[in-house]
């Protein structure tokens, strides 16, 4: 079946190609590790999680590719202000690159916390300074750039289509902005690499042809997806807020150097907003998925509260959706611990799953079908195998999920009820009756559910 996304290079959904026949390129931006990540960055992860696991349900192996910015984004996106790895450092008083380290593992766990795949990759821009070097060398002799006191900046002026991602009014940004120009030629110019501030030295800076500093934040992304995937590959994911800046910025380096706009399809995760503005780390104002653990609520809850929101619009934040999130997790988990192993996977069902999730996620809709088929008079074996197969996409973790309660129940109780079991389905009445009574005298009681059947103990 087809699998359409939106593109947001042409503002519209278009047909899936690959573009080898081997691997399908995906290149995700990943966080700046000068904080924790909030649940608003990790709602983009967890839309890149599902894209990745949509692809790979319709038969692609992907190469996913996950940069660490360690180095070079600066307070502002427009390349002015303090290195935020540099502030990070300052105000914890520890290095840049313990506060690197530390972020980058604390960040990985939240992923995993949230059942989200192990992208084929991690690259680190501080381990890629060689590579982002020599991308400037060919911009430099291409003619794309100029040198002022603060380092080597990105010449928009070159491109007619600079910023068409975002379809930026380039002569309107121009007009509106000649005091934040600074040395600039045109406020969309962009730092490729930038001076060490003069008598002093960073923690991070390196020797260049053009003098010791550090690479722009924009320059590591295309730098490193050629390297990993190639200057041409499918798709290139990030949360909206990249498509003016970071994004426009890579594909003006990209179509500079290697004359492609880097990715076949650009889709953005759109913001979860906290009180109606956009949750952010710079601000302070943020939860962290630790935050949410610490109030009781299992991380797949929150999992489950971001698959129910479509990633192109906006999901606002709030507690009671979060717990009601959570109910539902919790009743999906104990209908699906009840259903009994050894059915097939529903061909009708998958069908219109495959139909949900083909046409740009459609993943509310997909959640809204795998509660019709709890519902529905499917034998309660196949429910589980049809299931089994929505949550490759979902990635809920059903099957690796165990109540606490029934992990404790030994083995040979489980068996006991296994038996049971057995002999109601013979309709052998007496028989099951009969070892009810041996769970009962062993301290345990089997409730049959309109699905199977769990055991409880006394
Ligand atoms: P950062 O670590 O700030 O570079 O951001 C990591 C990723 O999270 C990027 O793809 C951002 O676009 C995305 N992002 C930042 N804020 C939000 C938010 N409130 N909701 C969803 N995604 C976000
Ligand atoms: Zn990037």
């Amino acid at each position: 079946m087809q699998l359409y996304l939106y593109d947001n290079w042409e503002r519209q959904l278009r047909p899936f190609q690959a573009i080898r026949t081997d691997w399908v390129g995906l290149y995700c931006c990943g966080p700046t590790v000068y904080d924790y990540a909030h649940i608003g960055n990790l709602r983009t992860y967890l839309f890149e999680d599902i894209l990745r696991r949509t692809l790979q349900f319709n038969g692609y192996t992907v190469r996913h590719i996950v940069n660490i910015t360690d180095v070079g984004h600066l307070v502002s996106d427009a390349d002015e202000g303090e290195d935020k790895m540099e502030r990070g450092s300052r105000k914890s008083g520890k290095s840049a690159w313990e506060i690197a380290d530390y972020f980058s593992a604390v960040f990985k766990n939240d992923l995993t916390t949230l059942n989200m795949l192990e992208p084929t990759l991690w690259c680190k821009a501080t381990e890629h300074i060689a590579e982002q070097i020599a991308f400037i060398q060919v911009l430099e002799k291409k003619g794309f750039t100029y040198a002022n006191s603060d380092g080597i900046y990105f010449d928009t002026a070159k491109q007619d289509d600079y910023g068409y991602l975002a379809r930026l009014n380039r002569d309107g940004l121009n007009a509106g902005s000649r005091v934040a120009l600074g040395e600039k030629k045109s406020i969309t110019d962009f730092a490729l690499w930038k001076f060490s501030p003069e008598g002093s030295t960073r923690q991070m800076e390196w020797e260049s042809p053009w003098g010791r500093g550090f690479p722009g934040w924009h320059i590591e992304c295309s730098a490193m997806s050629a390297k990993y995937l190639e200057p041409w590959f499918d798709i290139h994911c990030g949360g909206e807020d990249h498509i003016s800046i970071h994004h426009s910025n890579e594909i003006a380096q990209n179509q500079a150097c290697h004359g492609t706009r880097l990715a076949n399809f650009w889709m953005h995760g759109y913001f979860l907003q906290l009180d109606a503005s956009k949750m952010s780390k710079s601000s302070g104002d943020f939860l962290r998925l630790q935050t949410l653990i610490d109030q009781g609520i299992d991380p797949i809850a929150y999992r489950y509260l971001c698959l129910t929101a479509h990633y192109r619009s906006q999901l606002n934040f709030n507690w009671d959706a979060l717990s009601g999130a959570q109910t539902a997790l919790g009743r999906l988990r104990d209908s699906y611990f009840a259903l009994p192993d050894g059915g097939e996977c529903d061909g009708d069902y998958l069908v219109r799953f495959t139909e949900e999730i083909n046409q740009d996620l459609n993943i509310p809709r997909a959640i809204a079908l795998m509660w019709e088929l709890l519902k529905s008079n499917l034998g309660p074996s196949h429910k589980k195998a049809t299931l089994n197969k929505f949550d490759e996409v979902l990635g809920l973790g059903l099957a690796a999920w165990q109540p606490a309660i029934a992990a404790a129940i030994p083995a040979e109780i489980e068996a006991l009820a296994a038996k049971r079991q057995q002999y109601r389905k013979e309709k052998n009445w007496a028989a099951a009756d009969q070892v009810r009574g041996e769970l009962k005298a062993l301290g345990y009681e089997v409730e049959d559910t309109a699905d199977g059947w769990i055991v409880k103990s006394i």
